[in-house]
């Protein structure tokens, strides 16, 4: 009997059938592990020398007021994630408000009306649908400010690098690739692919701006796709690079002149960086980036043991167990309404804050079917905590993510497998 089982039992009524179960699901799936952790170890030593190469010190997280000008933090926070993505500059903001602002930004400043945007990973991820105009009439999407639009549709799941050139214009200006699943049914791309795509692309159209969204996929890998041919990147400081410790924000990394004309439009042409208060959070900001590693390493175990643990329950997972990942999602193809309901319940259930609401299928704006959500962390909305939701249709998909600690994420697997067992809504022998 392992020692934690009687409190398991004590506190929250497992099964020790499940236990076992989970333990050998465990079992089998801990050499993966050790990749895991040699991947959080090279990003850690990245970091740790960024940090130190930049001199931070403990001043660094004071703040002024007003303009913000002269927040050493704010620049050292900037040149840090510069060293650390190996790009030319960096724009880390906590008023950039969420991913989709930060991926929106890079794209709408380097492209003036007229300009043409391919999409090389097919339909982008739900909110960027809005930003681009494609289902959204808001007066300032792409579309109606003159940008053209178009996508090469993925096949089996993997960038079409043969089609690709049929779908390039004279004007065409930026190629955007998502590394991360979103809310689609494949898995995440490699480095490996990405760096393909962009030979590919550069063999080409040299001067084309190559643009990947990052969410979700830093440090999954030793590698960021900033440090292959790309021009451009973004992503979310509530997702992996913010720890779990960010409030809020986002960053943009790349080229010197790319990252002037996003800030010349997040602040103002004249002012650009030189201005933008922190309020006092570049200290989460860079504790999270720091201890990020190993938040990413947790969360890829966790997502591995759902994984393993549905996939010998014979449910369809999307990546599969033996999979190289490349970012932090799972994809789980419940099959029935009542399963799907049960695990968000007990994600939720599961939860440090919030553990005792229930969560509901609700009508949430832009969708055409009800969601169900599930989320208890410090932070709002921040998926890098342990966090699920999945549309109330047919076959009824959880996406699921994060675990600030293996530990967590382990606790709500055995509370979700005890309940659906108990309900006899799975088998476990
Ligand atoms: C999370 C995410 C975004 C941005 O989402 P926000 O909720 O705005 O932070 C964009 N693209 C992908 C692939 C994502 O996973």
């Amino acid at each position: 009997m392992d020692i934690y089982e009687n409190i398991l039992k004590e506190n929250y009524q497992i099964n020790s059938k499940v236990i076992n179960f989970v333990d050998k699901c465990e079992e089998k799936i801990k050499n993966r592990y050790e990749d895991f952790s040699k991947i959080a170890m090279y990003n850690q030593v990245k970091i740790l020398k960024a940090m130190q190469d930049s001199k931070l010190q403990s001043t660094d997280f004071s703040w002024t007021t007003g303009y913000g000008y002269g927040d050493a933090g704010r620049d050292k926070a900037e040149k840090i994630y510069a060293d650390v993505f190996k790009t030319e500059d960096a724009l880390v903001r906590p008023n950039i408000v969420n991913g989709t602002h930060a991926i929106s930004l890079a794209i709408s400043s380097n492209l003036e009306s007229g300009d043409h945007l391919l999409s090389l990973s097919g339909r982008p991820y739900d909110t960027l649908q809005k930003v681009i105009g494609l289902t959204s009439n808001n007066k300032k999407t792409l579309l109606n400010r003159g940008i053209e639009y178009s996508e090469v549709p993925l096949i089996d799941g993997h960038i079409d690098l043969d089609s690709f050139k049929d779908y390039l214009r004279e004007n065409t200006k930026i190629v955007m690739i998502q590394r991360s699943t979103g809310y689609s049914n494949r898995a995440a791309f490699s480095i490996d692919e990405i760096d393909k795509a962009c030979r590919t692309i550069r063999k080409l159209k040299k001067d084309l701006i190559i643009f990947v969204d990052n969410c979700y996929g830093e440090f999954t890998d030793i590698k960021e796709p900033s440090e292959l041919d790309v021009d451009l990147m973004a992503g979310s400081l509530i997702k992996n690079p913010g720890g779990g410790l960010a409030y809020s924000g986002g960053y943009i990394v790349g080229k010197k002149n790319l990252i002037e004309n996003c800030a010349s439009f997040l602040t103002a042409p004249g002012i650009g960086k030189d201005c933008g208060l922190t309020f006092g959070m570049t200290r989460q900001v860079l504790q999270g980036f720091f201890i990020s590693p190993k938040i990413t390493e947790d969360a890829l175990k966790t997502a591995l043991l759902f994984s393993k643990a549905f996939e010998e329950l014979e449910f369809y997972v999307i990546p599969k167990s033996d999979y190289k990942r490349s970012d932090i999602i799972t994809a789980i193809r419940l099959e029935s309404p009542e399963i799907l309901e049960e695990f968000c319940k007990f994600i939720q259930f599961s939860s440090p804050v919030d553990s005792q609401f229930t969560p509901m299928p609700w009508d949430m704006p832009g969708y055409k079917d009800k969601v169900i959500m599930a989320a208890g962390g410090f932070i709002e909305g921040s998926s890098i905590e342990l966090s699920a939701d999945g549309p109330m249709r047919d076959p009824y998909y959880v996406y699921f993510q994060g675990g600030l600690t293996y530990y967590h994420g382990k606790i709500a697997l055995l509370n979700i497998l005890n309940s659906l067992n108990n309900k006899e809504l799975i088998k476990i022998k």
